[in-house]
């Protein structure tokens, strides 16, 4: 192999996820990797569980510059680096992979994109008293960002309340508790930020939680959803007149960070948002 094809070889970043399909991250990386003329290709690479160990090879024998990991695969793949951040390592869960020297080296810039658009209104994180419904791999990532930008307290509010009991084993942090998802409107004047972590919101009409909950919230209170596109659980806080934010900004946010750390330069950020913004738009959902 000649050095051009061998440099093209190379010239490749996928997400590692089952499914893939449905991914904005091409839409967004594409033209940021070509905006700066970088000659990459971001692509998705669809893989079950068991084909996992032979995408980390791949990606250890040099033949990708990186990947990001997607549902489910976030746990698995933090179990399988040689290496991880210290936040990757508190969230337990790894979304980006940077390949070195034969290594596989894995953080998590979910944690950063998703405190990006809170900084971006000034909240201030210390004093927030926050409920997180879900208890998943976002989740982890989440209550682990929150913890760390210094929050008052996080109660983590499942499904399946034995899940959620283990985030709060592996975090080990005082400020973090679980309670009944029917306690959440018990909780709901004493929360400044209510987060929705778990899948219901992509599809039907499903809410987590009862609209009631909305109108009990307090002012300035912000109601956050993960999913990156308009929910039943959005419209209804907002009907109740509280502000929200969807997923979108956390997804391009994550993306920048895991961008800046596969090429080593600075994220066309604005160019990135507006890209997937017209991608989510030209879905019509
Ligand atoms: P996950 O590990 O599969 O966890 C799913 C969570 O949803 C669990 O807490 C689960 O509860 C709960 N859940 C699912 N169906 C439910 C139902 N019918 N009723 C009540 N709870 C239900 O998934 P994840 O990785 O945490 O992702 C969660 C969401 O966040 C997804 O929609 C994902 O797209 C989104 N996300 C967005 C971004 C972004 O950049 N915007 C990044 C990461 C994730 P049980 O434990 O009881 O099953």
């Amino acid at each position: 192999m000649g050095d051009t094809a061998e440099r093209r070889a190379t010239q490749r970043i996928g997400l590692i996820g089952d499914p893939v399909e449905h991914s904005l991250s091409p839409a967004f990386q594409q033209p940021a990797f070509d905006a700066l003329g970088l000659g990459i290709t971001y692509e998705l690479w669809h893989t079950t569980a068991s084909e996992l160990p032979a995408r980390f090879d791949l990606l250890r024998s040099g033949e990708a510059l990186g990947a990001n990991v997607t549902v489910p695969h976030k746990e698995a793949a933090f179990a399988a680096m040689d290496e991880v951040s210290p936040l990757a390592h508190r969230a337990g869960a790894v979304n980006t992979i940077i390949p070195r020297d034969g290594r596989l080296y894995g953080d998590n810039t979910d944690i950063y994109g998703f405190l990006a658009p809170l900084r971006e209104r000034n909240v201030a994180l210390s004093e927030l008293r926050v409920v997180i419904l879900g208890a998943g791999g976002a989740a982890r990532g989440v209550v682990a960002a929150l913890l760390d930008a210094g929050v008052a307290s996080v109660a983590v509010a499942n499904r399946t309340a034995a899940r959620a009991q283990e985030l709060i084993a592996d975090l080990g942090d005082e400020r973090v508790t679980t309670i009944a998802l029917d306690a959440v409107s018990d909780r709901a004047t004493a929360t400044d930020l209510l987060v929705n972590s778990t899948a219901i919101g992509w599809n039907g009409t499903n809410l987590p939680v009862e609209t009631g909950v909305f109108r009990l919230l307090p002012p300035g209170a912000i109601v956050y959803d993960l999913t990156y596109r308009e929910t039943p659980f959005l419209a209804a806080a907002r009907s109740a007149g509280i502000e929200t934010i969807d997923g979108l900004p956390m997804l391009v946010h994550q993306g920048a960070r895991s961008f800046e750390l596969w090429t080593g330069q600075a994220a066309p950020v604005d160019l990135m948002w507006r890209a997937a913004v017209a991608a989510r738009a030209a879905r019509h959902d």
